[in-house]
């Protein structure tokens, strides 16, 4: 079960410093589910334990981690003085101060993004280091060949001379416009279209179905969103590596 170290969780449900409610903690007046607990870095499920201050009940305040099936026709920005932006489809009353969308996609490009209020998780879902695979699905004029597929699997180099990480490009249905799925761990400016254009299949269509082992929920229509539990915030740091079990 998902879990958080209760000085953290403490922390933010009273408003104090990490600091404070460790001596609140050491001090013997936390109790979690009725008992006390005066390790601050014991880890609760902050879903399902009650957490009480001197006797109080706090209402545990969370972080948030939206998932959002976006549209064609958005930026995906915090603001924009003409254009409307993925946070015009948060209600307001679900949009904390500060949310901001972890990663991009184009104006034109559809389907899964996360938005958050979460500078850590941010960070951690975007930072290049966290090497995670994201999958989209491209609908491109022509079919890839074996050779398309094996430039992409060394690590394609654009026609600017920019190179890429190895991806894994799989011919979904095949035909004259054909549906591709392409699984890529960067984000390149513009990089699923300048792979697919750099062999000649340009992109007509585009949407990201995963992030990380984190699929797109297909009960969301488009312009929809819910939020993640603890438990599928953390799928997209697993196993979404297509290369894991590579023999070759
Ligand atoms: N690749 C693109 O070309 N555009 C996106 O929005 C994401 C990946």
């Amino acid at each position: 079960m998902a879990s958080e170290r209760l000085d953290k969780i403490l922390s933010e449900a009273a408003g104090c410093s990490r600091k404070e409610a460790a001596a609140y903690i050491r001090g013997g007046k936390v109790t979690v589910g009725g008992k006390t607990v005066r390790d601050p870095s014991a880890r609760i499920d902050p879903g399902s334990d009650e957490l009480c201050l001197n006797g109080q009940v706090k209402k545990l305040i969370r972080n948030v981690v939206y998932m959002l099936n976006k549209p064609e026709g958005i930026l995906t920005a915090t603001e924009d003085p003409s254009e409307k932006t993925v946070l015009d489809l948060i209600r307001p009353e679900d949009r904390p101060k500060s949310l901001f969308p972890a990663g991009r996609l184009d104006k034109d490009v559809t389907g899964l993004v996360l938005l958050t209020d979460d500078g850590t998780y941010c960070h951690r879902v975007i930072s290049p280091r966290s090497r995670i695979y994201k999958t989209y699905e491209a609908l491109v004029e022509g079919q890839p060949d074996e050779n398309d597929i094996q430039a992409v699997r060394k690590g394609l180099i654009l026609s600017d001379g920019e190179a890429c990480l190895p991806g894994l490009l799989t011919v979904l249905k095949s035909g004259p416009r054909s549906l591709c799925q392409l699984m890529i761990c960067e984000g390149k400016y513009h990089q699923v279209k300048r792979m697919m254009a750099s062999f000649g299949k340009p992109v007509l269509q585009l949407r990201r179905t995963a992030i990380g082992g984190l699929v797109l929920d297909p009960a969301l229509s488009q312009g929809e969103y819910r939020a993640l539990d603890l438990t599928e915030r953390e799928l997209v740091f697993k196993g979404s590596d297509p290369f894991d079990d590579r023999t070759s």
